[in-house]
């Protein structure tokens, strides 16, 4: 079990860089909103929640489609830190809400459905949460929460 402090900031910038290529290729603008955050510790393993912040800005990517703006925010709440990533969309289905986190469920014609059971999973092990919903015009809002550490 690998558990090293490390701070958000740090592991949002290598996150990000996982994604640069995808963003480029599809001309879509990451706008990051998370100054104080970034200072905060967590003691968790980086590889994983690497794995978990590439696995939902792809998710973000995939729905975003050509152009627009997806957007990273630094997210704070009682004992817990991390982030929130909105894309613009088209939404998830009513139907579909409940199976998102299932082992191979997925809407998409070459998707795996690993993604989201995966980033369950590491944030299970690490006493973390994830919460998504749909936003109101369009898009959906994916938070991922961490024990804050010291
Ligand atoms: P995959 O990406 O291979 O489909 P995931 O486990 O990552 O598998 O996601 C499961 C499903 O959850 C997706 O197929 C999609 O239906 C839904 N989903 C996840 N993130 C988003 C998003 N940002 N916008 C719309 N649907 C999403
Ligand atoms: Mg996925």
């Amino acid at each position: 079990l690998v558990r090293e402090g490390i701070t958000l900031g740090k592991l949002l910038d290598e996150g990000v860089t996982l994604v640069q290529p995808a963003l480029r290729q599809n001309n879509i603008k990451l706008e990051q909103a998370r100054s104080q955050v970034d200072l905060q510790e967590v003691e968790v393993d980086p590889d994983q929640i690497k794995q978990v912040i590439l696995n939902i800005l792809l998710n973000a990517i995939d729905a975003q489609g050509e152009g627009g703006v997806i957007l990273l925010s630094g997210v704070q709440e009682d004992g817990f830190v991390g982030f929130a990533v909105s894309d613009e969309g088209p939404g998830i289905l009513p139907d579909a809400l409940p199976y998102i986190y299932d082992p191979f469920f997925t809407t998409k014609e070459t998707g795996t459905g690993l993604g989201l059971s995966v980033v369950h999973r590491i944030l299970d092990q690490h006493g973390g949460k994830i919460t998504t919903l749909n936003l109101n015009e369009r898009g959906v809002r994916v938070e991922i929460l961490l024990p804050k550490q010291g």
